[in-house]
């Protein structure tokens, strides 16, 4: 079925519901959404646009960003968007890998032009293995991949998650997210399109309009730095989070420390959960039930989750409905990435307790092989973590001539190297322990809030050449 048919059955009887509330006091109903969607649609397949053809969008967040996708989809066409950030060279890159048939930069230009259209009535059918959508990874090596998912992928997953966390129409969804990335597009948007319930629809996170924003939400969904702005906020308070039933977070590890302060401030524990552009969701925390700090809970229903390599920690791989069924133009990247009997690769590195509960280490890239030995950079961040003046750490691996990699740890916050080498060696075998302390005043992050430690790594490539 088309994945636009799903998310419409479930729009309110009453369309007049509203969908996006604006932060300028407006609100653009259900009924608006689909007759925007209606009209892209119709002026997509009028200009010979149909299954298959890629449709391209870059620009600022906006609910015409929406119709414009949602339209994609009626009218069997692909999605593809961009993050806003992109220069023109990245663009070009994107858009000759791709071959979109239209691109669109100016959304709410776009869907005006598109209402002097007729609409389209009946949505175009798709199977479920057909593509719905293209999501270029973030690509921190080598080029940028393009994920292709199915309607049926992305149909799989919204439904499990809107069964897991507890949507209803009576919720408000404050969404503040990027919408270019699977997080914002696919996670939260679905989640509130299936219930047919309103989003509190930031441009972006700005402190004040989220602080008023939660006046009216019931469901937040941020990346970790979300989370520490909001703590470094005064004016976030218990009262403020009350009327929030829950708060999921994801995209980037959420540090222990900031779920613990979360808690010790509001009385409520943070829901993480754990996805990538290849799967959208892959585990999360339960809605009832312990939520762990650290873990990022049990695999979604549908998803089959292992650990290869044999050993109790490696890398994580899945099989299930929701997994993207290529690289787009990469049969060989695709092949390298599935196992024979058809599981995906997935970089993580992580293990699943007695209990089933998913603990992730880091990407597969970020180990550190330091004189033959192994070393995940998560266990040596936990130990600088709790430090005194430390914010948070970043654990790399940099050239070193004695031991192919040295660990050197890149500290968000204040002390002094030596004796927080000296603590590091007291309470980790030698040679998990840095034998380098740098201090920054921020850690390089992307637009989803990941530490970029191919930035790192670049950064201090020559740091133990002296
Ligand atoms: P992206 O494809 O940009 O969404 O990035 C996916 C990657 O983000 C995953 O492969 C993980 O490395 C990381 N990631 C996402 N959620 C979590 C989480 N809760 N904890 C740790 N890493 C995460």
């Amino acid at each position: 079925m088309n994945l636009y048919d799903l998310l419409a059955a479930r729009f309110p009887a009453n369309r007049s519901k509203p969908c996006f509330l604006l932060s300028d006091g407006r609100a653009i109903s259900y009924g608006e959404l689909e007759s925007g969607a209606a009209h892209v649609a119709g002026r997509l397949s009028a200009g010979g646009v149909g299954p298959g053809d890629r449709v391209a969008l870059q620009a600022e967040k906006s609910p015409e960003s929406i119709m414009v996708y949602l339209g994609v989809l009626k009218a069997g066409a692909v999605y593809l968007p961009l993050n806003s950030a992109y220069t023109a060279a990245e663009v070009d890159y994107f858009l000759g890998d791709a071959e979109p048939k239209v691109f669109i930069t100016d959304p709410p230009a776009w869907v005006a032009e598109a209402r002097a259209q007729p609409p389209m009535a009946a949505s175009v059918p798709r199977e479920d293995g057909d593509l719905a959508s293209l999501i270029y990874t973030s690509g921190t090596t080598g080029r940028s991949k393009g994920a292709m998912l199915s309607h049926g992928a992305l149909a799989a997953n919204a439904l499990a998650l809107h069964e897991a966390w507890g949507f209803t129409p009576d919720d408000v969804l404050l969404h503040a997210l990027p919408i270019f990335h699977v997080h914002g597009l696919f996670v939260a948007l679905h989640c509130a399109l299936l219930s047919g319930c309103p989003m509190v629809w930031l441009p972006k996170f700005a402190d004040a309009d989220v602080l008023s924003g939660l006046d009216r939400a019931t469901v937040m969904m941020g990346v970790p730095t979300f989370y520490t702005r909001l703590l470094d906020n005064p004016g976030f308070t218990r009262a403020k989070a009350e009327g929030v039933r829950l708060f999921v977070c994801g995209s980037a590890p959420l540090l222990p420390s900031t779920f613990a302060e979360f808690e010790a401030r509001t009385g409520q524990r943070i829901l993480e959960r754990y996805g990538m552009s290849e799967a959208v969701i892959i585990t999360t925390n339960p809605l009832d039930g312990d939520r762990i700090a650290g873990s990022v809970g049990y695999p979604l229903p549908g998803v089959e989750l292992r650990i290869g390599g044999g050993e109790q920690t490696g890398v994580i791989q899945i099989r299930g409905p929701s997994v993207f069924s290529a690289y787009w133009r990469m049969p060989e990247k695709t092949a390298e990435e599935f196992t024979a009997d058809g599981f995906f690769i997935t970089g993580d590195v992580g293990r699943q307790d007695a209990d089933g509960r998913v603990w992730i280490s880091g990407r597969a890239k970020d180990l550190i092989i330091s004189g033959g030995y192994n070393v995940y950079p998560k266990e040596v961040e936990l130990v600088l973590d709790e430090l005194p003046g430390v914010t948070e750490s970043a654990v790399i691996g940099v050239p070193h001539k004695d031991f192919g990699e040295g660990v050197v740890a890149v500290v968000m916050g204040k002390g002094d190297e030596a004796a927080m080498i000296a603590e590091a060696r007291r309470q980790l075998a030698a040679y998990k322990a840095p034998k380098r302390v740098v201090f920054v005043d921020e850690l390089p992050r992307n637009a989803m809030g990941k530490v970029q430690k191919n930035l790192l790594r670049q950064t201090y490539a020559t740091l133990f050449d002296a």
